[in-house]
């Protein structure tokens, strides 16, 4: 008690929540070298980034954040919510599209610290090498990005490991013609506390990035802070204008600017900015999902059945990949013992890039602090819907070869489902078809970064989140070097 009583004095502050933070009164006084815009998957990778480069050096790093402070942690790793309450929990934080998107229906946005990490699955593969064909960097420029944050995010293939379900599914497809098949990486922290370091946070958020960050130095977090534009002069970015949930408006100065604001607003923050590059919000991309239910006969299983999640990822020949889990694979109550047991298959594809895809800012209809709402236009060509069909057949083939039984064909079901939306601010070589050079820096603008889903060309049937997080931590290890 003394000691902490000794650092209260040291620091001049009382912590009045589980996390620092700073006035936007007093970040507007401060000039950032780095002003980090979102705080999910890309802005805490980046910012955790920064902080550990950086350490000590006196640099100054802000972060802003739209939404309030939700949950100290992922959903899952709260007790208190079950599989029941952890959904209806969601369904009350995200903001869901519905009729607004009629081409985009099930689109879900989460305004808060740790964005959509607070919900997500943790499903953790990385794009197949093949994928990176036509992107400006290869499979070989991420792999050291990768290798960082899967350590980081403590991706591992062992969640699953001893379960005799899981193992007896994948002999099954590994012998009927789905070689391929393999474990989940998942980003869950496995190891046991002892010697006195806690490990409580399972499933991983980007509130691990934020403690990582803070446990190395400070940085200044302002939450309730929707940034509402992007401040340039003669082709540099100086800083962003912003907005308190009370509707003040306030200047905050950066060397650098960072925009992590998803694939849905980010274009729109750029749009709002007049950032001249014709593909800003073009090339809107998603993985088409199928949803397929079925069970399997417990009696041909063990005692001891365990928790099944695994995949059929993507490759150069399969432009989808097709995961097998059984209804829930995480939860704190105890199952009843069935006969059959409940299970899902998801399967995703790819889309092709399109410039017909895309967002843009309604002329006629603005939000409550005045920026213009986001349209979405998106269909399946032709191509997209060859590939559904081959989906549709394959998911009965890999459920037939697991030994599944389907309770009814494979269903497509509507845009957003996948919650993989990206594409919209693309990585490229070419200022007429992407948006970002290849460390993520809009093009002609010197210091705007883009660090989140809307950079990522999505030409790979993985998860997207990992990629992400590999790249926004290769930005802030190019923003480093270029601030020496
Ligand atoms: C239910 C669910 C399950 C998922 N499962 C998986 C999975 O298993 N594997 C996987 O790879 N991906 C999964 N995802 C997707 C994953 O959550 C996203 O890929 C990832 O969170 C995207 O990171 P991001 O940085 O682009 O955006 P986000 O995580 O959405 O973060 C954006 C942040 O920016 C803030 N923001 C927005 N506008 C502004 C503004 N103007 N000013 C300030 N702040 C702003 C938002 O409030 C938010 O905090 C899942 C998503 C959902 C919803």
């Amino acid at each position: 008690m003394r000691r902490i009583n000794d650092a209260v004095a040291q620091s001049g502050t009382t912590l009045d929540q589980w996390i620092p933070l700073t006035s936007v009164e007093q970040m507007a006084k401060t000039d950032y070298d780095v002003l980090i815009v979102g705080s999910g998957a890309g802005g805490g990778a980046a910012l955790w980034r920064l902080c550990e480069q950086w350490g000590q050096s006196g640099k100054k790093i802000g972060m802003i954040e739209a939404g309030d402070l939700l949950l100290p942690t992922h959903s899952f790793n709260v007790p208190t919510l079950n599989e029941q309450r952890v959904i209806e929990y969601w369904e009350r934080i995200a903001d869901y599209a519905g009729d607004r998107w009629p081409d985009f229906q099930k689109a879900k946005i989460v305004r808060g610290l740790g964005g959509r990490t607070l919900i997500w699955y943790g499903l953790s593969p990385r794009f197949d090498p093949t994928a990176f064909r036509t992107w400006p960097i290869t499979y070989k420029d991420l792999v050291p990005y990768y290798t960082i944050a899967e350590k980081i995010m403590n991706v591992t293939n062992l969640y699953t490991k001893g379960s005799a379900l899981q193992e007896m599914l994948i002999e099954r497809l590994l012998m009927g013609g789905f070689p391929e098949t393999t474990d989940v990486p998942l980003a869950t922290d496995l190891a046991g506390t002892k010697y006195g370091q806690v490990h409580s946070n399972v499933y991983f958020s980007s509130i691990d990035f934020l403690a990582y960050a803070l446990n190395i130095r400070k940085f200044d977090l302002s939450v309730n802070t929707r940034a509402v534009q992007i401040l340039t002069e003669q082709g540099k970015a100086t800083g962003v204008k912003v907005m308190t949930a009370d509707k003040q408006t306030y200047t905050l100065t950066a060397k650098t600017i960072i925009v992590s604001a998803s694939t849905w607003e980010t274009p729109r923050l750029l749009l709002n900015s007049n950032i001249p590059g014709e593909a800003i919000g073009k090339y809107l991309a998603l993985h088409p999902m199928f949803i397929a239910t079925g069970t399997v006969n417990r009696d041909l299983f063990p005692e001891v059945f365990g928790v099944a999640l695994l995949f059929l990822p993507g490759s150069v020949e399969r432009n989808y990949q097709l995961q097998i889990f059984n209804d829930y694979y995480y939860d704190y109550t105890e199952k009843p013992l069935l006969k059959k047991e409940p299970m899902e298959m998801h399967g995703y594809g790819i889309v092709e890039p399109r410039a017909d895809n895309y967002v843009s800012l309604d002329p006629n209809q603005r939000d409550a602090y005045g920026v213009p709402l986001l349209n979405v236009h998106f269909s399946y060509s032709d191509k997209d819907q060859a590939l559904h069909r081959e989906m549709h057949d394959s998911i009965i083939e890999y459920a037939s070869a697991a030994g599944l039984s389907l309770d009814s064909p494979p269903q497509l079901t509507p845009p957003g489902n996948d919650n993989h939306e990206a594409g919209t601010c693309r990585m490229g070589d070419n200022p007429a078809t992407s948006v970002t050079n290849r460390f993520g820096q809009v093009h002609g603008i010197a210091g705007l970064y883009i660090a989140d889903n809307s950079i990522l060309n999505l030409t790979s049937p993985a998860n997207p989140t990992l990629t992400t997080v590999a790249l926004a931590i290769r930005t802030a290890d190019h923003i480093v070097a270029q601030m020496k």
